[in-house]
């Protein structure tokens, strides 16, 4: 089944049907039509995985996603055009050029969290380069992977990009086909197994992954504007977002004040956040179960609350959490929030330099050179000043990993390049034959003549 979806992928590709431009622009609106005619079946589905709020589906899912569809409607003539490069005396009149062209066939492998944005975002900058696609969406967000399944045939070319669902197994049946490039968002450990099948058909690989993000609070800062954007960043979708703040760090003298800032943010879920609508569950048991091993032995500062039959946690945030703790040896991806204290900047900047380089970075300060020292001292796949989460949606930026965070961008342009081979092109005259005879041997006769 896997194999055969990949072989009339390959054929349609092979055959040039993804190639013209109208095409791609065709498939693109096409997919922009499906968003739009079924926001609401999208909505319930995403309800039914994960209780996401009916505002937050357009918000965190499909805005972005028709920003991006939109953006590569209107852009692809240019981004698909050879870009002249500078020629050098010896190839002064010849045509010298980059040529965008498309990679062939490609596997995109979706996670759950955002089951919609993290498959389609990919699969735009796929079309828009003229590959064909296969379309694998997580299996633990299965109302979302089976509606994905019944849409996507009915509103663009079957052949060239099918969905395959399933498991574990299916994916790795998949991964022992040859594609032209994997692109996989998920976590490290499945990361190294996808680049270790990749690497038997030196397939190259995007990865989108993930780790512990920091957020620096500077002590000079507007409290109540960080800890609400924080707060807001740290539990939506329950805290199962790749760039939501995994950790806090600060010094001791403003951690209550930090908690207390998020305590009262909190409120806008109501004085009870389990009968919100607006907030979200954990996936599944497995994961529910995690996360409640990781709080085992600490007492919430706020929160704690939870109930595994509707796989609920409330938001909970943890104080003076010391750096060896559970807590902080792996990412989160839940809605716990430890709070670390740390003496100084320099001392922050010590602790995000001592682990694993993050995805994101966050750092809310009024100071200048408390920025300009938090961007200088340390790295990380993408970083926003005093906000979180912000510059995911800018498709201008590169979005992606570094290090253990991941390897590859996308989003707008950055998408478009990921599946595009950059092709040299040299296009030569005839002429000029005599400045040429300078390379062809014998050499002494050129030595002679000098
Ligand atoms: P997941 O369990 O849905 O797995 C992702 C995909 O990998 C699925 O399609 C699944 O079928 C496949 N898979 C699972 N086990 C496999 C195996 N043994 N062999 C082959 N394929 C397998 O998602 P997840 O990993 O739980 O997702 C959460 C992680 O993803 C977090 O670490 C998060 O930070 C990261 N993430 C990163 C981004 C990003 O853009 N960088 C976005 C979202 C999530």
């Amino acid at each position: 089944m896997e194999k055969q979806a990949v072989q009339r992928a390959r054929e349609a590709f092979l055959a040039g049907r993804p190639r013209p431009l109208e095409f791609r622009v065709q498939q693109l609106k096409s997919l922009q039509r499906m968003i739009t005619d079924r926001q609401g079946e999208i909505a319930t589905a995403l309800k039914q995985d994960i209780n996401r709020s009916q505002y937050d589906t357009p918000l965190f899912e499909l805005i972005g996603l028709e920003n991006e569809i939109s953006l590569a409607v209107s852009k692809l003539a240019q981004w698909a055009a050879p870009r002249p490069v500078e020629r050098n005396l010896l190839t002064i009149s010849d045509q010298a050029y980059i040529q965008p062209e498309p990679l062939g066939v490609v596997l995109i492998i979706g996670a759950w969290n955002y089951p919609w944005a993290l498959t389609l975002q990919p699969l735009v900058g796929a079309i828009a380069a003229g590959n064909a696609a296969v379309v694998k969406p997580s299996e633990l967000s299965e109302y979302s992977a089976s509606l994905l399944k019944a849409l996507l045939p009915r509103y663009l070319d079957q052949e060239l990009y099918p969905v395959v669902c399933g498991g574990v197994s299916e994916t790795q049946e998949l991964l022992r086909q040859r594609f032209d490039h994997v692109f996989y968002t998920g976590n490290s450990t499945v990361g190294k197994l996808v680049m270790e099948a990749a690497a038997r058909h030196l397939t190259p690989v995007t990865l989108e992954l993930g780790g512990k993000s920091p957020c620096y609070i500077d002590k000079d800062v507007d409290l109540r504007v960080a800890c609400r954007r924080i707060t807001w960043g740290k539990f939506v979708n329950c805290g199962q977002t790749c760039i939501a703040p995994d950790y806090i760090l600060c010094e001791p003298s403003i951690q209550n004040r930090v908690v207390e800032g998020i305590r009262q943010t909190l409120l806008f879920y109501g004085p009870d956040p389990k009968s919100s609508p607006d907030y979200s569950r954990i996936i599944n048991q497995r994961h529910f179960n995690r996360l409640m091993t990781l709080l085992e032995g600490y007492t919430a500062t706020v929160g704690g609350q939870s109930d595994s039959s509707q796989r609920y946690i409330a938001p909970t945030v943890v104080k003076d959490v010391p750096p060896q703790a559970r807590l902080m040896q792996e990412e989160i991806f839940g809605p716990l929030l430890p709070i670390v204290t740390v003496s100084d900047i320099d001392d922050a900047i010590h602790f995000i330099n001592e682990r694993e380089k993050p995805l994101a970075l966050y750092v809310f300060s009024s100071n200048k050179k408390v920025i300009r020292r938090m961007l200088a001292e340390t790295t990380s796949g993408g970083v926003t000043v005093n906000d979180v989460i912000m510059h995911y949606t800018l498709n201008s930026l590169p979005f992606g990993g570094v290090g253990q965070s991941g390897t590859g961008r996308y989003h707008g342009k950055h998408t478009f390049d990921q599946f595009s081979h950059h092709r040299a092109c040299l296009v030569k005259s005839l002429g000029m034959e005599d400045v040429n005879m300078v390379r062809y041997p014998p050499q002494n006769q050129w030595n002679r003549k000098v």
